[in-house]
């Protein structure tokens, strides 16, 4: 097999004590069977996805409260529940996470909302995306795995990730995306000098070349983040469920409205908060988990709307580029979740996406990449539609930086007015 070739040429994660904290194996979401933990995504017997079982601190959840609260101001604080070593604030990386959870009254207003509406602000990472928490796991396996060069297929925001991480902790890199992406993105991917490769082709046509090269030799001691490491890389997500928590004093929130792209993020944040309830950081009460996408690439919200369990896959067409992932990964996983929750998939169209964005940056003062355009939008949709309750406490998810997408605002958006330099011709412009 493939992957067979790439691990033989590596580090043996057995050779590395501790390198995985509390993780203990792989195993397959499917079918169960445990591996070793090593550079593999898919399961033996079944080719079902790979994820991380741990071996969680119990017993003393209150110790566990103080040690994360006295912990570093980054995801590192919550080392104990991730496959990392102790001591991995101490090992080079950008160090992301504990970003701002936003109190957003004055969108709850305009939104109807009577309960605490919360934008978890994840704009405030190192590269302005929430990527850069999935990339630091992904990172550390690498370098217990012995790869050399880091690398992914992205949808933008990976990429730019992947280049800064790589550069700061000391890897060379080589990242893929489609090659029509927004400029800001490309601009970021590129300049922290690691090798930047656009595609002729749409995220899924980069994402198969990308299973391709890590069976040729050409791939040879690279870690893909999101694919040969991709079982480490999803557990970075965890981190939004628990810092939520913290931020919320350790409860959890009643209603959550996450961004749907591949859909990892949106089962690991479900998977980080059953954790917080098995050990005893917060309290065991029902939550909702509802997922967003764009109409232009919205095959989980399809499936969701039809009652379908399989995700036809769909050619994207949207302006939430972060977000267009025809045939999502994990999208079986998210109905799962929005089923077994309460929750709901919805969509919005790329209209309602740029309505979103400026409603969020002249209520709150935070301008949102079109992602945030799309969980801002479908929160206002499922109001609407009376499927997210108004009253209790909702957190939505701006996962990435508007300046990385001005292009998705710039038609509509611009100075009041231009004038002379002088007080008459800006009273004409009569904004005084
Ligand atoms: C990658 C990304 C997501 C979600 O990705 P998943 O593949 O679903 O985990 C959300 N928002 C932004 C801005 C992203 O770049
Ligand atoms: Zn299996």
């Amino acid at each position: 097999m493939a992957v067979q070739s790439v691990e033989s040429s590596t580090t043996s994660s057995a050779s590395v004590p501790g390198a995985f904290g509390p993780a203990v194996a792989l195993s397959c979401r499917e079918c169960g069977e445990r591996f070793e933990l090593g550079p593999i995504f898919a399961c033996e017997a079944c080719f079902g996805p790979l994820e991380v079982a741990y071996e969680l601190p119990a017993g003393d959840p209150e110790g566990l409260r103080r040690r994360i609260e006295a912990g570093p101001n980054s995801i590192w604080r919550y080392a104990p529940l991730l496959p990392v070593p102790a001591d991995v604030a101490e090992l080079p990386s950008l160090d992301p996470g504990l970003t701002q959870l936003v109190r957003a009254d004055r969108l709850a207003g305009e939104l109807g909302v009577t309960g605490e509406l919360h934008i978890k602000d994840d704009s405030g990472n190192p590269t302005h995306s929430f990527k850069d928490r999935v990339v630091a796991i992904a990172v550390q396996a690498a370098r217990t795995f012995g790869f050399t060069t880091l690398s992914c297929s992205s949808t933008g925001n990976l990429a730019g990730a992947v280049g800064a991480a790589a550069a700061r902790a000391g890897f060379r890199s080589c990242v893929f995306i489609p090659h029509d992406l927004e400029a800001g993105k490309v601009v970021m991917a590129a300049v922290y000098g690691g090798d930047l490769v656009g595609i002729e082709g749409n995220y899924d046509d980069v994402n198969r070349f990308c299973s391709e090269l890590i069976g040729d030799p050409a791939g040879e001691g690279w870690g893909f983040v999101n694919v040969n490491l991709r079982p480490y890389y999803g557990e970075g997500s965890k981190t939004l469920a628990y810092e939520i928590c913290e931020q919320l004093g350790w409860r959890l929130p009643d209603q959550i409205v996450v961004p749907i792209a591949s859909g990892s993020q949106l089962t690991k944040i479900d998977k980080g908060l059953k954790e917080l309830i098995a050990i005893g950081l917060v309290e065991d009460r029902p939550y909702k988990i509802f997922g967003a996408q764009a109409e232009g690439c919205s095959p989980v919200s399809a499936a969701f709307k039809a009652g379908h369990d399989v995700v036809r896959p769909q050619k994207p067409r949207t302006i939430a580029k972060s977000l267009a992932i025809g045939n999502p990964a994990d999208g079986p996983y998210v109905l799962d979740i929005a089923r077994r929750t309460g929750g709901a998939v919805e969509d919005v169209n790329d209209e309602q996406i740029v309505d979103a964005i400026k409603l969020l940056a002249r209520t709150e003062g935070i301008f949102a990449e079109t992602a945030g355009g799309v969980t801002v939008g479908v929160t206002k949709k499922l109001i609407e539609d009376g499927l997210l309750d108004p009253s209790l406490t909702t957190v939505v998810l701006n996962t990435g930086d508007g300046l990385k997408t001005l292009d998705a605002v710039a038609p509509t958006t611009g100075p009041s007015a231009i004038i002379r330099p002088t007080l008459d011709s800006f009273r004409e412009a009569g904004l005084a």
